[in-house]
């Protein structure tokens, strides 16, 4: 039987629920956030990403409302909140937000904190908290002090505190910063399907590349204010506007073209084909993880393995291609090399960039 669709659902899910347009913000002579555009649907998960002072926090909290925009305007679910001689305060904006430093209320139990901005009857109150602690995970620890609680639980109850009252948008602000490696991996995938399971919105900031692929469904990379690439997390990876996308979300060799294409594969699909190839000022990145090697003698052989970084799941060759270049290739750890052993080169997919690119 053919599947009805909901065009009532996929209208609302089509529907943009945050829009902002061209917003500036400058701190002194500093440009923070410039001209940056941005939209956001109904149930869409986006990550900004950039390095530390590339002014991310800045534009989240032009989002919030805790900064005004020099230029440009923010509209949200069809109502502008911030632009020329409009602010709408953050707690009329209907968002929910998890702040690096926005701790819990030390003095609150952990469901007093989780009902801290719920309005209405005992009862509703009562079922909503329920509700969260289930979420959570959490629902025998309702009574414990914060200072009870281990740090990761910590994080939850301030997520289960910004969803509590149901908003349509949260804000996180590197929220998983001050957790250890091992809990911050665990915690994340945990608390993007607690987003999922609320149906909401949500805008991660964040420096770490893997936690934003790991958490987007769109994702936007800011360096200096600007931004540098907007795309799913594959496009990002695989399709990196430029060369400093490129290095910035992954590892990348850079090679000049002319000298790089003698270990391309006749079928390597170019990315970003650099409109007429001009072998002299092209340069063409390859993925550690897009290059195999193959054992050869020392007659035919493209270069020669330096040295060998063994991780577990998994061996980083750095190899030296000859006369003098180094590169480095990510292979399965059971294959066996060692170092000055004679190899082949090929590379399997690349992308290619002007040479002397702004970026690079
Ligand atoms: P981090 O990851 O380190 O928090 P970020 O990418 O979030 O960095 P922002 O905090 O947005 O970056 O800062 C962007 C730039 O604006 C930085 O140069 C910062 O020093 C500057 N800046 C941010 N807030 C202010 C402020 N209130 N007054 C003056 N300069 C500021």
């Amino acid at each position: 039987m053919p599947q009805k669709k909901n065009f009532a659902l996929e209208n609302f899910l089509e529907e943009t629920i945050l829009t902002c347009q061209s917003i500036t913000k400058r701190f002194g002579s500093i440009v923070a956030v410039n001209d940056l555009d941005l939209e956001l649907r109904h149930h869409e998960f986006l990550a900004i990403l950039g390095p530390s002072g590339c002014g991310k926090s800045t534009a989240l909290r032009m989002i919030a409302g805790f900064e005004s925009t020099d230029s440009g305007r923010i509209t949200l679910q069809n109502k502008q909140v911030s632009g020329p001689n409009c602010l709408v305060p953050p707690q009329q904006r209907n968002l929910g937000m998890v702040f690096q430093d926005l701790a819990l209320f030390p003095h609150l139990s952990v469901a007093q904190n989780i009902m801290f901005g719920l309005n209405g009857s005992k009862e509703t109150k009562q079922k909503r908290l329920k509700q969260m602690l289930e979420l959570i995970g959490l629902q025998d620890s309702a009574a414990k002090m914060p200072h009870m609680i281990s740090g990761g639980e910590q994080q939850r109850v301030a997520i289960a505190r910004a969803l509590a009252p149901s908003p349509e948008l949260i804000l996180l602000d590197e929220p998983f910063s001050s957790l250890d490696y091992q809990l911050r991996v665990q915690l994340r995938k945990d608390i993007r399907n607690m987003l999922r399971k609320e149906q909401v919105s949500a805008i991660l900031v964040t420096h770490d590349q893997e936690e934003a692929f790991i958490f987007a469904d769109q994702m936007i990379v800011i360096h200096q204010g600007r931004v540098m690439q907007k795309g799913t997390p594959s496009e990002i990876y695989h399709e990196p506007a430029n060369p400093w996308v490129a290095a910035f979300v992954g590892e990348a060799n850079f090679l000049p073209y002319a000298f790089g294409k003698n270990f391309l594969m006749p079928e390597t699909p170019l990315i970003n084909q650099v409109q007429s190839v001009e072998e002299a000022t092209s340069q063409l990145m390859v993925r550690p993880e897009d290059i195999s090697v193959e054992r050869s003698n020392s007659s035919n052989a493209d270069g020669l393995i330096r040295y060998i970084d063994f991780s577990g799941d998994q061996q980083i060759l750095k190899i030296k291609l000859f006369p003098d270049t180094l590169i480095q290739a990510r292979v399965s750890s059971r294959q066996l090399w060692n170092a000055e052993d004679y190899i082949q080169v090929r590379f399997h997919h690349c992308t290619l960039f002007p040479m002397k690119s702004e970026d690079a």
